[in-house]
């Protein structure tokens, strides 16, 4: 059993037994870890802030070889993102970032690129015009697929390398724009010319410059193209609940989420 230390942001924590909880961290040197923190349902409690959903803080814990839940000897809190995010707005968007990588990311393998991209975009969903938020979701969220080997495709079809179809038709399945034969076989979902232009923006752009483009339109749109794409890439995607959480409190129609 080795004490490991960590840098981490913490994406959930749940309940065990009376006093402990179970922490899901995504660290920089470990990838996606679970630890037993005990006592820490206590209070005033030994960790602090350190174990609330969207802290960044270095973890020292002991590691358990063949298990996957290890046990928590000390946090030192490095930021409190969560209590910078007043706003119910800011909020969801920076909850979403926390399912997305709980949802697309498992094991304790290392992505450090990965680990700065959520860093980053929390950061981002901070300190951005409110109005760019949505953008700085899809660009989370198409920049994630796409280091993990999911980069949706725009510039040829997405199945046989043609030309796209004038129709701007996309194939979740497919993984981006197919040719008018491939979209004979289906499952297709045709995007508006403003959605296919914020798609291919964001698609290669920093998520930090993503606050720049508080003009996305049809933000919700694609958002929903997004998320058929990776409910077919990633089996254990099954939509964004903080962003359905943020439309529904919205009301219908609304856009942007
Ligand atoms: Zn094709």
């Amino acid at each position: 059993m080795a004490l490991v230390q960590s840098e981490g942001i913490v994406l959930k924590t749940y309940a065990l037994g009376e006093t402990s909880r179970i922490a899901v961290i995504y660290t920089r040197e470990h990838g996606l870890i679970r630890l037993v923190a005990k006592g820490s349902r206590k209070t005033p409690s030994r960790f602090g802030f350190a174990l609330e959903p969207l802290s960044r803080a270095r973890f020292v814990y002991y590691h358990k070889t063949e298990r996957d839940l290890h046990l928590l000897s000390k946090a030192d809190l490095l930021a409190a993102l969560g209590s910078r995010l007043a706003d119910l707005r800011r909020l969801s968007h920076a909850e979403a970032a926390l399912e997305l990588i709980d949802r697309l990311v498992w094991g304790e393998e290392p992505h450090a690129e990965l680990f700065d991209l959520l860093a980053q975009t929390l950061e981002a969903t901070v300190a951005a015009p409110e109005a760019a938020l949505p953008a700085i979701t899809i660009a989370f969220e198409l920049q994630v697929a796409s280091l993990l080997g999911y980069r949706p495709r725009l510039d040829a079809c997405a199945h046989c390398g043609a030309p796209v179809s004038a129709e701007r038709l996309f194939s979740p399945a497919r993984g981006g724009l197919v040719c008018d034969r491939c979209a004979a076989e289906g499952g297709t979902v045709k995007l508006s010319a403003d959605a296919l232009a914020g798609l291919s923006l964001l698609l290669s752009r920093p998520v930090r410059e993503a606050g720049d483009y508080v003009e996305v339109r049809r933000a919700g749109e694609i958002l929903g193209v997004i998320e058929a794409f990776l409910r077919h890439h990633f089996q254990r995607f099954q939509g964004l609940r903080s962003l359905e959480m943020l439309r529904a409190l919205q009301g219908p129609g609304s856009e942007a989420a």
